[in-house]
């Protein structure tokens, strides 16, 4: 516990003068009959309560503090190094310089897959994706890490297996999942989920968790680093719709209900259907289109 000096000083303060009144009615022999005498435990009195009460009680913890200062110094890096140049587009052309870089895990999220080194990513979508998942973790302290896969190769441009995936501007994020208790499982790997949001993984059943999910959905389209430039979040229409009339019955902002609408799709079949985790996409900004960017 973590002592206020001040209160300490006070509570010191009126054990001292309790007791000076206590010596001075024992010790002054002129003293009258009627003078008033401190109670026998007066030298040992308990501090008045009110001081007592906030003396002994710990100033409230301020939650994941360590991981914030790491949150921003891992912002910081993003800023010293120069701003980003994403060229081309997203699935044609699509080169990245000077990107920013995911770290290996931040206080809401995990990079999977590291060896396949494509964690480079625009500034903006660098620091998004840590600022928004910090935002829910510190919301929902049960939440676990959210899983990263793919964003872009060093210098953009193609990486396996993706078709977009080239300027810095698309990330592949894996779904919360939770047990059949509702208890959140961390997410290790891609896992396929079927129309009702379930899936069998290490046989055990796993649920799409549709609160933590939608959560992120809205982290996403709030993100002030995002300002409204998200441009899809691919995801297997059921699952959409499972995310979609969960956010009509819980959300009081019909303006996000509505953008989430437009842009959570299942993109056609040469892209996937998208039952294993969400595509973000972000759009390019303003200055990045006048050095290149395209849409
Ligand atoms: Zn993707």
């Amino acid at each position: 516990m973590v002592l206020n000096p001040l209160l300490l000083a006070m509570s010191l303060a009126a054990s001292a003068q309790s007791g000076a009144i206590a010596e001075s009615a024992s010790m002054s022999p002129g003293a009258q009959p009627n003078a008033p005498v401190a109670p026998p435990s007066s030298p040992a009195a308990e501090p008045p309560t009110v001081v007592r009460e906030l003396a002994v009680k710990p100033p409230p913890p301020v939650p994941f503090q360590d991981e914030l200062r790491t949150l921003q110094s891992q912002l910081k890096v993003i800023e010293a190094k120069g701003p980003s140049r994403s060229t081309g587009r997203a699935f044609r052309q699509g080169r990245l310089r000077n990107p920013a870089q995911l770290p290996a895990q931040g206080l809401g999220f995990r990079s999977i897959r590291p060896e396949r080194r494509a964690y480079y990513g625009t500034d903006t979508m660098i620091a998004g994706l840590i600022d928004a998942t910090a935002k829910l973790k510190q919301g929902d302290h049960d939440m676990p890490p959210l899983a990263v896969g793919d964003i872009s190769g060093p210098k953009g441009g193609r990486i396996a297996v993706h078709r977009s995936h080239r300027s810095g501007r698309d990330a592949d994020l894996v779904f919360f999942w939770m047990d059949e208790d509702g208890k959140p499982v961390e997410t290790t790997e891609f896992v396929r989920f079927d129309r009702r949001g379930r899936a069998r993984h290490d046989g055990k059943l796993l649920l799409f968790d549709v609160r933590r999910n939608w959560n992120l959905v809205r982290g996403l389209l709030t993100s002030p680093y995002f300002g409204e430039r998200v441009k899809w979040i691919f995801v297997y229409h059921p699952l959409r719709k499972l995310l979609l009339d969960y956010a009509e019955r819980t959300e009081g902002d019909m303006y996000l209900v509505e953008y989430a609408w437009r842009v959570l799709q299942q993109p056609g079949d040469r892209a996937g259907r998208h039952d294993n985790h969400f595509h973000l996409r972000i759009d390019c900004a303003p200055e990045e289109i006048v050095d290149g960017c395209k849409d």
